[in-house]
Formats: structure tokens, sequence, C-alpha cells
């Protein structure tokens, strides 16, 4: 106990502290606030330390201020550095949704840059002086790459089903497919944005199968629409039946009812092409006949989070009305970053070469494995002591909910040590200036090289260089 007291009395006061030479020449780098706190903080923490007896078996004897020092300058830094960071993404996973799904182009982030820093013509319309519509900057381009007759945008695609329905459908009922009530990450579920819309949502079919009469039966005087929704994160697989988009507007027609398509990811160029699965496209269903297609923006159209909403134009002229879409606005630096995209595809060789996502999805094997083979040399001329480093065959995914079944062969570079757990070493590899953020597979660490960008190997090797030292510092 009275070593405790003694050690209590020691505490010094924040006004003391602050006036410690240290503490002064922190005091020109961060505000004094912050330092502040974070003295009386840091003092309070010891305080309760030595009052829970933390201290009792060691031998500090009365503290001095420098003692608190180190600590207070650690409190303070770790309060005033950026959380939100730029990461590398090694884990092969495209649309990680945890890491920000879609990456911008180049061109993307200049326009970006310019839109942020100055005044813009967001809501004016240049040519007559008149308030505009910020909408403008990116209907004209959705509406001419998708075949749609008008087009909206809100701020994820979450948003935009709830502003369809809400429009469409309140207080009466949808019509859609049990097979097609998906769950997306993050409690995006369709019938609970149904209940929240205000629409009423009439299940058909069975799980596995439903047929177009299962939709003509269940159509009342209270029926709405028909809709569909793009199971993109899972798959029905075996004994099964979907209603094409043709054959459900053309019942729709004869019952004089309107078509909704949730198509989730949304894709604009056939991908096919680059030999993957199908994907329907949004042209594709525009063309069906669908009145509304809602899709993304940041996951296979490789943008920003946006919900993008095209097709007929009394439709999307009732939503621009509805009091949601005031909620639901994106802001200017969506649109900028939205508008850039778009303009890529109407070069379809343009937007593969220069959105990154369809960059990474595209790559060939071979060059993958030349990727690959670079990494490894410069890992292994830092680390290669210590670690072996090999080049190994692996599949990447495409994420974000999107093609769950297809897995993209790819090529990693895999890092085995006996100095130092996997998990470890993928621990102190997160906790880098630049974080790495890797997969580990039956104990070695691996290195997607598909999701990786070109001028991040160096990086790559620093990070790993840095890990393995801390790691024998702490030893
Ligand atoms: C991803 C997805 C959504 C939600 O889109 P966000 O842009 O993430 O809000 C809705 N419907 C389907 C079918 C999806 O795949």
């Amino acid at each position: 106990m009275e070593i405790r007291k003694k050690l209590l009395s020691s505490i010094p006061a924040v006004d003391e502290v602050l006036k410690s030479r240290s503490i002064e020449s922190l005091l020109e780098e961060y505000p004094r606030t912050v330092v502040t706190d974070s003295i009386r903080e840091y003092l309070n923490e010891h305080r309760t330390e030595v009052l829970r007896g933390g201290f009792d078996n060691d031998n500090i004897k009365e503290p001095d201020i420098e003692y608190f020092v180190t600590g207070i300058i650690k409190k303070v830094e770790a309060t005033m550095k950026h959380r939100l960071v730029s990461v590398i993404n090694a884990t092969g996973v495209i649309l990680h949704t945890n890491l920000g799904r879609a990456v911008l182009s180049e061109e993307v982030n200049e326009m970006l840059i310019k839109i942020a820093s100055r005044y813009s013509n967001l809501e004016l319309e240049l040519s007559t002086g008149e308030r505009g519509s910020r909408y403008s900057h990116v209907e004209e381009h959705i509406c001419r790459l998708t075949g749609a007759e008008a087009a909206m945008v809100v701020n994820n695609n979450a948003a935009a089903v709830l502003l369809v329905l809400s429009t469409m459908a309140r207080d009466k009922e949808v019509v859609v497919s049990r097979g097609q009530l998906v769950e997306i990450g993050g409690s995006f579920r369709i019938p609970e944005v149904m209940e929240q819309s205000g629409a009423v949502l009439r299940e058909v079919g069975a799980t596995n199968k439903t047929h177009l009469r299962d939709y003509e039966g269940a159509v009342n005087e209270k029926t709405a629409a028909l809709m569909k929704v793009h199971t993109s994160n899972y798959k029905i697989c075996g004994f099964t039946k979907e209603v094409s988009s043709e054959e459900l507007v053309e019942l729709a027609a004869k019952l004089e009812l309107p078509t909704i398509e949730d198509l989730g990811s949304g894709v604009l160029i056939d991908l096919t092409r680059y030999g993957l699965p199908y994907e329907p496209t949004v042209q594709s269903s525009i063309k069906a006949g669908i009145d509304i297609v809602t899709f993304s923006g940041d996951k296979m159209l490789g943008g920003p989070q946006a919900g993008i909403i095209a097709g007929k134009k009394h439709y999307i002229d009732k939503m621009r009305k509805n009091p949601l879409t005031r909620a639901f606005r994106i802001d200017k630096l969506t649109l900028a970053a939205l508008e850039g995209t778009l303009r890529l595809y109407y070069d379809e060789e343009k937007a593969v070469e220069s959105i990154p996502l369809l960059r990474m999805l595209t790559l060939t094997l071979e060059q993958l494995e030349h990727r690959a083979e670079e990494l490894k040399r410069k890992l292994e001329a830092i680390i290669g002591k210590s670690c072996s480093v090999y080049v190994t065959d692996e599949f990447s995914e495409v994420g974000g909910g999107s093609m769950p079944m297809h897995k993209l062969p790819t090529k990693a570079v895999a890092i085995k040590t006996h100095s130092i757990s996997a998990d470890r070493l993928d621990s102190r590899l997160r906790a880098y200036k630049i974080p790495v953020i890797t997969r580990i597979s039956r104990d070695a660490m691996l290195l997607d090289i598909r999701t990786i960008m070109d001028d991040e190997y160096d990086t790559i090797t620093e990070a790993f260089e840095w890990a393995l030292m801390e790691n024998q510092q702490e030893k």
C-alpha cells in the first residue's frame, strides 16, 4: 500500500507535463486539445493501473515526467493518424467489399481531384444559366450505353431497389420468384427491402423452379409489377427453371403490368469474349423490354458506389419526384467518378485496359505468371534467406457477390518461413504503414498477383522486410 501511495502522489499534473520539453515540441506538430486530452487519458490510465496494484512488484520508484512522455507521444500519434488508408489487396478477391470494392481508373482519379477542389456545374445548365439536374451529367451516357430511355442514379443499388419499389408498388403487390429472394451481405434482403418500401411481396414458385404460369396465377387487382432479381451471390443447380426476361415481359404486356429487374452487378460488356461465364448485361435486359433495371456502380461496372436505375421515362420521372430521391442523392465526387467510368465504356478495348476491375478480370495466365515471377524475384532478394518464396497455381474470385461459382485460375507468390507463423506474419503485414492484406492457405502465405497493382511490388517487399525485422526485435 505504501508503494501505491507513493506512486500515486508522484503522478504529475497535466500542466506540468505540458511544460516539459518533449511535449512542447509535440505541440508544434499536433493540436493542443489532442495533446492535452492524451496527457490526461494517459495519466488516468496510469493511475488506474497503480490502484489495481499493477506496479506493486515493479521497482519503479517515483517516476519523473520523462517516464510518461513516450506513452503520451504514442497516444497522440495514434489519435492523429489517418484511419482510412489505402491498402494492398493481395487476396485475389477483385471486388472485396471490405477493401472498398472496385478501384477507380487513372482517368477518373484526375477528374475527381478537379471536381473536388473547385466549383463545378453540378446543378447549373451552362447553356442557359438556369438550374440544372445533377443527374443530367450521367443520364445520357447510361442511356446511350444501355439503350434505356431514361436513367437516374442514387447512393447504392440497395437504395435504387427501395426507391423503385416505393415509387412503383407502394401498398401494392410485387410478384417475385421464391428462388430469387436474395440476401446480399450487410443485411440487404429482398423481402425486407420490399417491406421497407411499402410494397407487399408475393412469392411464387418453388426454390428451384418457377414457371411463367406461377407469375400469372399470382396476379390480381392489387398487383403493381412483376419482378426479377439476379441471384448474384448464389446459384441453384440441378433440377431448376427460371423465367427469362423476355417471357416475363411478354406476360406483363398481356396483363398490362410493368416489369422490374434487379441485376445486382451491372455488366455492360459481353464477358464471354474474355473466356468468362455469361453474365446478363444491362443492355440485354433493356432490349428484352424490362421497364426498370437497377444495378450497382461499384460491382462489375468497376466504378464508384452508386445505384443506377435505367428504363422507361415515365417511371423514372415519377422516381425523380419521390422524396426518397433527395435522401438517396449522390454527391459530386460520385457523379464525377461515375461519369468518368461510363465514358470509358464507349470503347470496349479502352474500358478493359483502363478500368482496373476489367483489367484484373481479363489478365491472361501468361501475364499473371510473368508478374508473379517478378514479385517473387524482388521478395527473394530481400527475404530469401529466411523464407522460401515460390510461385504457385491458385484461384482468384470476382467477389462482391458476383460470379460466385467462378474460380479464376491465377498465379500467387507463396511465402513460407519457420521463424514466424503465417498468422503472425499476416498480422504484422496488416500493421505496416501501407497494410498488405494476404490470404493464408495450408500454412503458406499467398499473394495473389491478380489484385496487386503494378507499382506495389516494392512496397510489398518493404512490408515483408519490416514485418520480419519487427518479429526479430520482439523475440
Ligand atoms: C449487390 C446487390 C444489391 C445491393 O447493391 P449495393 O450497390 O451493394 O447496395 C442488390 N441486389 C442485388 C441482386 C445485388 O447483387
